[in-house]
């Protein structure tokens, strides 16, 4: 089922903790999974948080791809659940996010982060992975982690005089290309 409506900014629980999965395989977490499938193609995202379709559970997915927005590098479909970063590197980097849950994906702004990670994971069956992430994969995991501890990008953003429309950005993504 397509969530229609993502949970917008000042609803609490976007701000609270999310959840551990007890049972990856049961009807529920299964059904939050596909939610969460079908949302994040639905509203044209690169990932989507359970807490944003009202699951407050610790899930995510990230699918990496060209967007109205951006020309990214293609990534698979990747399911999260009960994930830990377990390293991050030393070197951060500011990029430009955005959110379906600030004002529909319509306000872009620049977070410094760790460049890479590792993050640790199991998969939509149960099984556990462990997966290196640099590049825009990387910063799309951060982002979505932060929201299972009910933190918002906006909390990060290093310069709000640089705080952008969507349509802003937009125009500047396209002079670069
Ligand atoms: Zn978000």
């Amino acid at each position: 089922m397509i969530i229609k409506e993502i949970i917008q900014i000042g609803n609490p629980i976007l701000s609270k903790k999310s959840k551990f999965v007890a049972n990856i395989n049961s009807k529920e977490t299964q059904r939050v999974i596909k939610n969460l499938i079908d949302s994040v193609r639905y509203h044209d995202l690169i990932g989507i948080a359970a807490s944003q379709i009202g699951e407050k559970l610790r899930i995510f997915v990230t699918e990496v791809r060209k967007t109205a927005y951006r020309n990214l590098e293609k990534d698979i479909l990747r399911i999260y659940i009960n994930p830990k970063i377990v390293w991050s590197s030393k070197k951060q980097i500011i990029i430009y996010e955005g959110c379906g849950s600030v004002a529909y994906a319509k306000l872009f702004a620049p977070v410094k982060r760790p460049e890479k990670i590792i993050i640790e994971a199991f998969d939509g069956v149960g099984n556990k992975f462990r997966l290196k992430a640099e590049g825009f994969l990387s910063r799309v995991i951060q982002h979505e982690y932060d929201h299972l501890d009910g933190v918002e990008f906006t909390e990060k953003i290093t310069d709000m005089r640089k705080i952008m429309s969507s349509e802003e950005y937009k125009k500047m993504m396209i002079s670069k290309m």
